[in-house]
């Protein structure tokens, strides 16, 4: 039995996280405190993103509630699997109450996020001088001719063997993703990510043909794809891995439930994995943390800015 308690955040993020989402101002979520029988406390982050398709803030809470005070181990393994985010904080929580499972790796690289549009411009340099080597631009805010324009400026201010990542947010058409994909051939572009979307409201169908879009785009194009707003859930990744998708996973472990379990079918699968925040704060981002550094597959930059957003 453990003794619990949930309790609402709201911290805003030092500058507004701008995305095809729209604008991002502060980050909202729950720290969850388990308490076991003989004292020992250990903490869990809920950090939905519900525009991703995860449970929302309200949901998670509601659950927690229910809950109540005194909860026992097995009570926890039956959250259903749609509460992700919160499956997942139960999990870091309980395996919190462990030895620290750091693996033998001391460090991994970690990409830079440049601002939308021409103001990324202005900061490579200082990201470089810091020791950026792998760069992320958002892309599918602007529109496509002023955006693909800047490409080729943005990649001459990029340090030699720099890398640069893309990422739409799924605001493409095909068209749109053909477009960039041709653009992005023989240039320093790591992959782009999530060129095209559509969510499980816009039902089934819809959602097939987006699934066949995208791996027909991984199989015309060098650039690599990465998959972000289509993998949030156990079941999508099982489903994409089942497809042999080709390209990159973006696993934000903070959505993921039994993020172990998922994070080791990737790497029986010798999957190509990068790591990504959810912007929790760093209660959620040292659980994810420490899956990302047991990962026995290949090390790539770490997409994690949450922490330092944070204000
Ligand atoms: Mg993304």
């Amino acid at each position: 039995m453990f003794r619990f308690a949930h309790r609402r955040y709201s911290l805003p993020f030092r500058q507004p996280v701008r995305t095809a989402h729209g604008v991002w101002a502060e980050r909202e979520g729950l720290l969850l405190r388990l308490e076991d029988q003989s004292g020992s406390v250990s903490f869990g982050e809920v950090a939905p993103i519900p525009w991703f398709g995860t449970e929302t803030l309200e949901e998670a809470e509601a659950v927690c509630r229910e809950l109540g005070a005194d909860v026992s181990a097995e009570t926890l393994a039956a959250v259903p699997e749609r509460f992700g985010c919160l499956r997942f904080a139960l999990a870091s929580a309980l395996s919190g109450a462990k030895p620290d499972s750091f693996s033998e790796k001391k460090a991994l690289p970690m990409a830079a996020l440049l601002p939308t549009g021409r103001a990324a411009f202005d900061v490579i340099g200082s990201k470089a001088d810091a020791g950026f080597r792998t760069f992320k631009w958002k892309v599918g805010v602007a529109e496509i001719g002023d955006e693909l324009a800047m490409l080729d400026d943005l990649i001459a201010k990029l340090p030699s063997g720099a890398k640069l990542r893309l990422d739409a947010n799924g605001a493409w058409d095909r068209r749109k993703a053909e477009r960039w994909l041709e653009r992005c051939a023989e240039r320093p572009v790591e992959f782009i990510e999530q060129p095209c979307f559509v969510d499980a409201a816009q039902g089934a169908d819809a959602s097939r043909r987006s699934d066949d879009l995208l791996l027909g785009l991984a199989n015309d194009f060098p650039t690599p794809i990465a998959l972000d707003e289509s993998v949030v859930s156990a079941g999508d990744v099982a489903r994409w891995l089942g497809l042999g998708w080709p390209g990159f996973f973006v696993v934000k472990p903070a959505l993921l439930g039994d993020a172990a379990a998922v994070i080791a079918s990737l790497e029986q699968a010798k999957a190509r994995v990068v790591f990504s925040s959810a912007l929790e704060t760093a209660v959620g981002a040292k659980a994810a943390l420490r899956l990302a550094f047991g990962f026995g597959g290949e090390p790539r930059a770490l997409g994690f800015w949450g922490v330092a957003n944070i204000s």
